[in-house]
């Protein structure tokens, strides 16, 4: 595996599969990994935390970062190239053009994390000009940006296919998150409580944690969307309104 931190180092040819990522990698994100190796010849990963899609008051500098691990599971998971660029890299001085998915961006996470989607989606469309993939993996436990970066390929006309894999969680049914390295151990038992009540269809089981909203959306596929802040941590969560998790 090749780490590139600059455009200019990633020098790729071939059918490419991209998995974007903000790293602290969990068997959500092999499973990413996993479908990209199978589906193409060349994996790239990029390995960024975004700080355009922290909105204010929220802190990218507390996000869990690992990258020795990050780079030892991703040469593991057979990625050909980690992308891992600076903000500078990314965001250079002057940089002022943005992507803004109006009304799927704008309502539940978007409401509550003003700017959320417009850093997502804008680095998503810079992550697909500079490795320019065939195709782009993400997780369906992030069933809005699933839904805004859709949006956005089809408005902008971006030719990469967009697959979209399965939840990943724990046995208990807690969403694999990097965020849950951050739950202390009664945090994390009380954050049982989001895929429980999102199963049960019955937000009174959320009682006592500080709910953002609990909504049905229509991402295509349907879903029941859940948010909640479990001491200092917010987690998300969804449920397909049809079929299965
Ligand atoms: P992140 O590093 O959290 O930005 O996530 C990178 C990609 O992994 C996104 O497409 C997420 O939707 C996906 N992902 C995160 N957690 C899970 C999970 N538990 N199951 C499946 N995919 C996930």
């Amino acid at each position: 595996m090749r780490v590139a931190r600059t455009a200019a180092e990633l020098d790729l040819v071939g059918e490419i599969g991209l998995v974007p990522t903000m790293g602290a990698f969990h068997e959500g994100h092999l499973s990413l990994l996993a479908a990209a190796r199978a589906e193409n010849d060349v994996v790239v990963a990029s390995l960024f935390v975004n700080p355009a899609q922290f909105a204010e008051g929220e802190d990218p500098a507390s996000y869990p970062r690992d990258e020795e691990r990050d780079l030892q599971l991703a040469d593991e998971a057979g990625v050909d190239v980690l992308f891992v660029p600076s903000a500078e890299e990314i965001y250079p001085p002057g940089f002022q053009t943005w992507v803004e998915v109006e009304q799927l961006g704008a309502i539940l996470e978007g409401e509550h994390r003003p700017g959320h989607f417009r850093g997502v989606a804008t680095v998503c469309l810079k992550l697909f000009n500079l490795v320019r993939p065939r195709r782009a993996y993400f997780g369906q436990k992030d069933a809005q940006q699933v839904a805004v970066v859709r949006r956005m390929v089809r408005d902008l006309d971006v030719p990469v296919e967009i697959r979209v894999l399965p939840t990943v969680r724990d046995a208990d049914g807690l969403a694999l998150s990097s965020r849950n390295a951050l739950l202390s151990r009664d945090e994390r038992e009380r954050a049982l409580a989001l895929h429980r009540a999102l199963e049960a269809r019955d937000p009174s089981l959320l009682d006592g944690l500080e709910v953002d909203y609990f909504a049905e959306a229509d991402f295509e596929p349907r879903v029941l969307a859940a948010a909640v802040r479990v001491g200092g941590t917010r987690l998300i969560d969804n449920v397909l309104v049809e079929g299965e998790t």
